[in-house]
């Protein structure tokens, strides 16, 4: 029997669980705060920072939102960040990517307060994750740690491989599963469009990860018998449907499911784990920096 990981239940235990620490926090008179930044009128981009600011409502965060015009010069946004650095209401923040071309988006990362940045990508966050001492660890990454645990997928002494080597998923997760710790200890194979024989990678992996964006590349052909399949991406493909489109992953979740111990599907699996330890980090960075331990889920 296969496995399917049910993203949206650990989540819903996840967010329940931060909505006791927040009540704890207002004990002491702290209201977590969380704020975006969207520069320009992304539709994509519109949608996810309202999920944001809904979740935030949700479990009792102040959600802040800051709209900057798409023309905007990169001062301007610079003067933003400024702002909210110096924000005591604001324990978190994250400027939404993409960011319009004159923007460098390197730039605006490192001027982020790095006790701030809930996404956990500014420089000093990624070079502490990568020394084994994050503060802050990535969404994504840290959601798919939190299902292994949850679903006694065990990844020390593991082959994973992971596909796709992005800043913000495929880097990080090959950190933290290749850490001295628990949620580590394993064999990492990190592939991406240049890789030669990709199956070859993924065949004789315990667990593959996907997170290259390119719909249904990874199939039931390419992963053994049991292994433990994690769908990270998300496309939107156009059907005759009513809403016009359906949320498609890299993996074709039919044919993997046949092989597969464990996957996640799509939508309802990493999806709304990234969104839940987005609150997770918000409500770290609160707990933190007003100096008042909470206990965390
Ligand atoms: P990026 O586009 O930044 O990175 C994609 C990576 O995949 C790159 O490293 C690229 O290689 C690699 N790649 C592209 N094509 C292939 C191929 N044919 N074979 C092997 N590797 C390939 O994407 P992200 O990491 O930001 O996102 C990946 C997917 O995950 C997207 O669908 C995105 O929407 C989704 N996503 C989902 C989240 C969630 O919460 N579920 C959160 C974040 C992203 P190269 O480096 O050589 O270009």
């Amino acid at each position: 029997m296969t496995t399917i990981i049910d993203g949206d239940r650990i989540a819903g235990e996840i967010r329940g669980a931060l909505e006791e620490s927040i009540g704890a926090l207002a004990d002491h008179g702290v209201t977590p705060g969380l704020a975006t930044v969207l520069v320009g009128d992304d539709p994509a981009s519109q949608t996810y920072v309202n999920m944001k600011q809904r979740d935030c409502e949700e479990v009792g965060i102040n959600g802040i939102h800051v709209d900057i015009d798409g023309d905007a010069s990169p001062e301007e946004l610079y003067d933003t960040i400024e702002e909210l650095n110096a924000d005591p209401e604001v324990h978190g923040y994250l400027v939404q990517d993409p960011v319009p071309e004159q923007i460098d988006y390197r730039e605006v990362l490192r001027r982020i307060d790095p006790a701030k940045d809930a996404d956990g990508f500014h420089p000093e966050n990624v070079g502490r994750l990568v020394a084994g001492n994050a503060r802050f660890k990535p969404c994504t990454p840290h959601g798919i740690q939190k299902l292994f645990s949850e679903y006694d997928i065990e990844t020390e002494g593991a082959d994973v491989t992971v596909v796709g080597r992005s800043d913000i998923v495929g880097k990080p997760m090959a950190n933290l599963l290749m850490q001295k710790s628990q949620g580590g200890n394993a064999t990492v194979t990190v592939c991406h469009s240049r890789t030669e024989n990709l199956a070859e990678k993924t065949r004789r992996a315990d667990v593959v990860i996907a997170a290259c964006g390119v719909t249904e590349l990874i199939d039931g052909s390419m992963i053994s018998e049991g292994a433990t399949v994690i769908d990270v991406g998300i496309s939107r493909v156009e059907t005759d449907s009513e809403k016009g489109y359906e949320l498609v992953g890299d993996v074709d979740f039919e044919s993997a499911k046949e092989k597969a111990g464990a996957i996640t599907p799509v939508p309802g699996g990493v999806g709304p784990m990234t969104r839940a330890m987005l609150l997770y980090n918000t409500v770290k960075a609160a707990s933190e920096s007003e100096g008042v331990p909470v206990e965390l889920p």
